[in-house]
């Protein structure tokens, strides 16, 4: 079978390894096909893809755009994308402007209660890199408020908890346009995730596909074994195509590591079906 990782992170966004770091890391799993997806932000590409071409690893440029729909947020990865496309650049440029509002109102809540400096301290372990949420969550842990970061998740960062502050991403069309006319392919990352009822989760698959979305992530580190089942089903009933991706951001942080999750099941048809050199 064909070791194949279509989304995981880098420090460029909330990942802990480099670029670099993270492909030589792939290559000594036995990844043989790579995607880095950081949010909302493609500047590891041209780091990654060296590092691949070194390690003997197919490299893929993509990206995990942060989406709101219906109130709630999504996202969409893109894969096979242009990371020169000045309509991708300038989007995602607008998207971290946006996050380093959404950061400061994100410490303002907290300052309410009682915790400080969060921004300073989520700015630093950001580094070079955008801010997201899994900064302060990690600034959180430094600081003994949780033993680790999906415990901080429980209780703080999301709705109705202390550190939580609504944002407005992009919409649906605007990053499935993107990445269309940038020559990549739309995919709806971890859809297990989001808490929709049964229609809704419908209507979005529906309208993505109507956008000219093309595929679901059908294995990644966010899915139950029945999660992957349900969505394969998904997949193969809509025409949608089906993805596979850890979603890593580091060692000790993902579910799977890299490359480490199972094949997809039979009858889906791979999102990569059709890409040069492989099957
Ligand atoms: P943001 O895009 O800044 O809102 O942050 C979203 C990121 O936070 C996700 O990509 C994960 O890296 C992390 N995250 C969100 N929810 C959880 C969770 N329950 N456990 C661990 N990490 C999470
Ligand atoms: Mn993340
Ligand atoms: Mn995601
Ligand atoms: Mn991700």
């Amino acid at each position: 079978m064909l070791n194949i990782d279509l989304h995981c992170h880098s420090t460029v966004s909330d990942g802990l390894l480099t670029p670099t770091q993270l492909v030589e890391h792939a290559a000594a799993r036995g990844v043989e096909v790579l995607a880095l997806t950081d949010h909302d932000d493609i500047g590891g590409l041209e780091e990654a893809r060296k590092a691949a071409d070194k390690n003997g690893v197919l490299f893929i440029d993509g990206v995990e755009i942060s989406v709101s729909w219906r109130g709630q947020t999504v996202h969409i990865v893109g894969l096979g994308i242009d990371p020169a496309d000045p309509q991708l650049v300038e989007g995602l440029s607008t998207i971290r402007q946006g996050r380093t509002m959404r950061a400061r109102n994100i410490a303002a809540q907290l300052d309410k209660f009682g915790i400080h400096g969060s921004f300073e301290g989520a700015r630093r372990n950001a580094g070079n890199g955008l801010i997201g949420r899994m900064h302060f969550a990690r600034f959180l842990v430094e600081q003994g408020y949780a033993k680790d970061v999906r415990t901080v998740f429980k209780k703080y960062l999301v709705k109705g908890k202390p550190g939580y502050a609504p944002h407005q991403w992009v919409s649906l069309s605007e990053a499935v346009n993107w990445i269309r006319s940038s020559g990549g392919r739309a995919v709806i990352a971890h859809p297990g995730r989001y808490k929709l009822g049964k229609d809704a989760l419908e209507e979005l698959l529906l309208e993505f596909q109507t956008l000219g979305g093309e595929a679901i992530e059908v294995v990644t580190g966010s899915h139950t074994f029945e999660q992957s089942l349900l969505f394969a089903n998904h997949s193969r009933r809509l025409g949608l195509l089906a993805s596979r991706g850890s979603d890593f951001h580091g060692p000790g942080e993902s579910y799977f590591d890299l490359g480490g999750m199972p094949p997809l099941p039979a009858n889906c048809a791979p999102v990569w079906h059709d890409w040069p050199g492989l099957m």
